[in-house]
């Protein structure tokens, strides 16, 4: 008897369809177990949605930067700090969490808390209770006072401005340590999370499957001069216009350099 044919689901076959759902977002690194992982991260079969769109050349890419920097010249992260140790401890306790929720949860922590050691001191039940509203809060809280305990047995209780050192460190990172390189030493390093992943993808800047593959590539492909900023500017565009579900085209800035087939034309 002849096998009848299978169906085919429009909601994830067409080009169209795929395309409006942009590319997925990589995993997070920060709430990773407590010893480092080596294993090389790869998006699920299907979800790379590497070819969205056509690539970016080199005028066009410079032209995207052009006008992000243009658009806002001085882009700041959100996550509030005090100095380098905060900055690693609030990066880590961001992942899969918003800004502001990591925020709420240690203003209070880092008014008295800003050293490795003083948050040996507390403590782990004692940082629970002040992080305890973020997800994933035991494995993060376990992380910062490991990674506190590591930074004051192996340097002197300071950030070292070194990744290596810095991915050693439990519940850190590349994308992690990409962070900390930028903010707290200058250096252009790219941080490729859900926003910078999908919108590399989803515009034509670098396509990739994974987000080490594309943070590469647009190491490779932004010019020098926008390279300091260049990781600010995307994460800013895509949580606030290039939305996942719904990018707002028609107010968008690169829209007239951005390949992305699906672009709305309402918002
Ligand atoms: S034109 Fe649309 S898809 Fe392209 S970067 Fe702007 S908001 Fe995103």
């Amino acid at each position: 008897m002849p096998r009848p044919p299978r169906a085919k689901s429009p909601a994830t076959s067409s080009p169209a369809a795929k395309a409006r759902r942009g590319a997925a977002p990589p995993p997070s690194d920060a709430a990773a177990p407590l010893k480092p992982r080596k294993a090389k991260r790869r998006m699920p079969p299907g979800k790379g949605a590497t070819k969205l769109s056509g690539r970016l050349s080199a005028d066009e890419v410079d032209a995207f930067f052009a006008a992000l920097s243009e658009a806002n010249p001085e882009p700041k992260g959100e996550l509030n700090y005090v100095n380098a140790y905060t900055l690693l401890v609030a990066v880590v306790l961001s992942a899969q969490a918003t800004d502001a929720g990591v925020n709420r949860a240690t203003k209070d922590l880092f008014a008295t808390v800003d050293t490795p050691q003083k948050m040996v001191a507390l403590g782990l039940a004692g940082l629970i209770k002040h992080v305890r509203t973020i997800g994933l809060f035991n494995t993060k809280a376990k992380n910062v006072i490991a990674l506190s305990e590591m930074l004051i047995a192996k340097h002197g209780g300071a950030v070292p401005h070194d990744r290596a050192a810095l991915e050693e460190l439990p519940g850190v990172g590349r994308k992690t340590a990409n962070v900390v390189l930028n903010i707290a030493f200058g250096e252009p390093t790219m941080a490729v999370d859900t926003h910078v992943f999908r919108i590399s993808n989803r515009t034509g800047l670098a396509q990739g499957k994974t987000p080490l593959a594309v943070e590469e590539k647009l190491m490779k492909a932004i010019p020098a001069k926008w390279a300091l900023h260049a990781h600010h500017w995307l994460i800013l565009h895509g949580r606030y216009m290039c939305l996942a579900r719904k990018p707002n085209c028609p107010a968008c800035v690169v829209r007239e350099i951005c390949k992305f087939p699906a672009k709305t034309t309402v918002f």
